[in-house]
């Protein structure tokens, strides 16, 4: 199978379009990744596609991997492998047996197996647990966090070529740090001179960083991107009144929804970027619109 069939077989729709908007009567782009799926929208496609076609090719039949009670990435996973007929355990910090998440009622329509870990549990994911877990299932590909893996840094690294022009500012929320390293790599790769700027979502100055690093090969560990520490709002799905107003705003003045955990605090950042004369005037910024709306139902 090539990737293109698989995309097909999925009904997505790649490459997502470039959109401008006036943010404060600065033009900017939005790579609107958040509509390449009516039910799987966002970063998630291009972070496992790869790892997908890989496990397919190999007749993976078991896939296991981890997230929160709304996880976008498990949601999306959920979703393939009921497509692809690949069963999914998928491990869920916290127990919402008995509060399910639309996400989780999800999972359990697509027949994934869940099973619920305390937060101890889930902080050894990528140690012991995760050989706990390949003990029990020899034969299961276990996918990271996220889809964090070098496979996801291809995929999501695809959509700089899907540019119609270059930009000097691509922008971009930041979580477990595989998107990100995915642009500094193909930026990299193509010595493109576009700075990378990522907003971090979460409370995480200095991890946020190692993370990407650490997702870097060392020929594309480039310096010419940065992680921004003050728009988190408290931390992972922490918001405010602000927040949520904004991202009420922005919908009616745009017509593109947004939510509070990623493209809210983004495009949040952004505007205010923008009003504090951060970037050089006629700068071409690109955000990168990761959707994520399914996990603020
Ligand atoms: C997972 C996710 C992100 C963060 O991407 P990372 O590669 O984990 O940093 C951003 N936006 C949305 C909507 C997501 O679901």
């Amino acid at each position: 199978m090539t990737i293109q069939q698989l995309e097909s077989l999925l009904n997505i729709n790649l490459p997502s379009k470039e959109q401008t908007i006036l943010l404060d009567d600065t033009q900017i782009t939005v790579k609107r990744d958040d509509s390449i799926h009516s039910i799987i929208s966002g970063n998630k496609w291009r972070k496992v596609k790869f790892q997908l076609l890989d496990a397919l090719e190999n007749n993976t039949k078991h896939i296991i991997s981890f997230g929160g009670g709304f996880s976008n990435h498990l949601h999306a996973l959920g979703y393939y492998c009921r497509q692809l007929n690949i069963k999914l355990t998928a491990i869920v910090r916290g127990d919402y047996s008995q509060n399910l998440s639309p996400m989780l009622q999800d999972l359990i329509a697509w027949k994934s197996d869940i099973r619920y870990v305390n937060k101890l549990t889930y902080q050894a994911r990528t140690d012991s647990y995760l050989n706990t877990l390949q003990t029990e299932f020899p034969q299961a590909l276990i996918i990271p966090e996220g889809g964090s893996s070098h496979f996801a840094l291809q995929g999501v690294g695809e959509l700089i070529s899907e540019l119609s022009q270059e930009y000097d500012y691509i922008i971009a929320p930041v979580a477990s740090g595989g998107t990100l390293a995915g642009l500094i790599q193909e930026v990299s790769k193509q010595s493109l001179k576009t700075k990378v700027l990522g907003i971090g979502v979460l409370k995480g100055q200095g991890y946020l960083e190692d993370l990407v690093n650490d997702l870097l090969p060392k020929e594309h560990a480039s310096s010419n991107w940065q992680i921004m520490h003050d728009f988190h709002f408290g931390g992972y799905a922490k918001k405010n009144a602000e927040l949520i107003q904004y991202c009420d705003k922005f919908y009616q003045q745009h017509k593109i929804e947004i939510e509070p955990i990623y493209s809210g605090k983004l495009f949040y950042a952004i505007e205010l970027l923008i009003q504090n004369t951060y970037f050089p005037k006629s700068s071409r910024i690109l955000a990168l619109h990761t959707g994520g709306l399914q996990g603020t139902r």
